[in-house]
């Protein structure tokens, strides 16, 4: 194939389909929004999440510009490992586990995209990273630092696609133009960086080891969401029976944890994840004997192991089949509620989901 460009350009190891898009439009000194109105004239793609971009109708137009074979793309974007995780389920507007969300308004976004500066200041051409889009990634690797996800200067959300031809690199932030390169390193936790490696392996080798067994990627991310959950509820609970159980698992609770609107890790900013990894890291480690001793001596119930309208994940459902059920009690105590005032949780997650309706209004 042959590219129609002036100047071809191929995409580099690991790169993300938008910092490639962006890229190849300030390379023929346009901007991104002109170059992406040419290829899709009857698309608003940036309206869009264009890393989730796995269709013909919107990847055809882009092999025949670009001369880059469909294959190539279809490894510069999340939807083969997303695929994995979701075993196949991905929704076309909802997110997509473990893949962080946009939050896209128009062309604004709120979060999603995140930088290593070190990285990007070795590049001889600095590009985005598709790992830098999965919601377990919070550190460099190569670098042991911390990855941004902001802007370190303006702290607004990293929107390369918003940069003008100008610009030129799509290491610059759009909204202020600092170059992102001069972000300071920041040290990364521990743990952290150890279920961050975890996880990347459980997706190259296509399975993991959890709880004494080997499981596929679906089920073993599955776990993952399961166990943020609980230290989710644990770690905002008064349940003194919940709370021992994970601290029998070795677990240590987040504090401060961010109150966000919707449940799942993909929207929390670097911050929050970093601190759910730290607490879920020892508990994807237990080993199954751990864990039935921790069942059996906290006296967890399921309702308290399992929220109400929740599945199990498959690999806890034998073992936890043998825990008392209280299945009344609950159903009691929950009628009660009904009448009395929203829970603190509840009331801050409404409230934040104001303030981020706001912040997006602003700007
Ligand atoms: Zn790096
Ligand atoms: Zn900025």
């Amino acid at each position: 194939m042959i590219s129609q460009w002036v100047i071809p350009v191929p995409l580099l190891p690991d790169e993300i389909i938008s910092s490639w898009l962006v890229r190849a439009a300030l390379i023929q000194g346009c901007d991104p929004l002109v170059l992406t109105g040419s290829v899709w004239p009857k698309l608003r793609i940036w309206t869009r999440d264009t890393d989730r971009f796995f269709d013909d109708e919107s990847i055809d137009p882009l092999c025949a510009v670009s001369g880059i074979p469909k294959q190539e793309f279809a490894t510069s974007t999340l939807y083969s490992v997303a695929c994995q995780i979701a075993d196949g389920n991905l929704p076309v507007k909802a997110s997509w586990p473990w893949m962080l969300t946009l939050g896209a308004r128009n062309t604004k976004r709120r979060s999603g995209l995140q930088y290593c500066p070190v990285c990007l200041g070795e590049d001889s051409t600095p590009y985005y990273r598709l790992q830098w889009r999965y919601a377990w990634h919070v550190c460099c690797e190569k670098h042991g630092c911390a990855l941004y996800d902001r802007c370190n200067t303006c702290n607004a959300p990293v929107e390369p696609h918003r940069l003008l031809a100008e610009d030129q690199q799509v290491s610059v932030c759009a909204t202020c133009k600092t170059d992102l390169r001069k972000a300071i390193p920041t040290s990364c936790a521990t743990n952290a960086l150890d279920f961050q490696r975890e996880a990347d392996r459980v997706v190259l080798q296509g399975q993991g080891e959890c709880l004494g067994k080997t499981i596929d990627v679906h089920h073993w991310f599955d776990l993952a969401s399961f166990f943020t959950s609980l230290i989710r509820r644990a770690s905002r609970s008064n349940n003194t029976i919940l709370i021992d159980f994970v601290h029998r698992l070795g677990v240590k609770l987040p504090e401060g944890l961010a109150v966000i609107p919707g449940a799942g890790i993909e929207m929390l900013r670097i911050q929050g994840r970093q601190k759910f990894l730290e607490s879920l890291y020892p508990l994807m480690m237990v080993g199954q004997e751990q864990f039935e001793l921790a069942l059996k001596e906290s006296g967890i119930a399921t309702q308290t192991l399992c929220e109400k309208g929740k599945a199990l994940p498959e690999r806890l459902l034998e073992m936890a089949s043998s825990l008392p059920d209280k299945s009344r009690i609950r159903t009691r105590k929950q009628v009660c509620k009904l009448s009395g005032p929203r829970p603190r949780h509840e009331v801050m997650r409404m409230m934040a989901r104001l303030q981020h309706k706001l912040e997006m209004a602003k700007r």
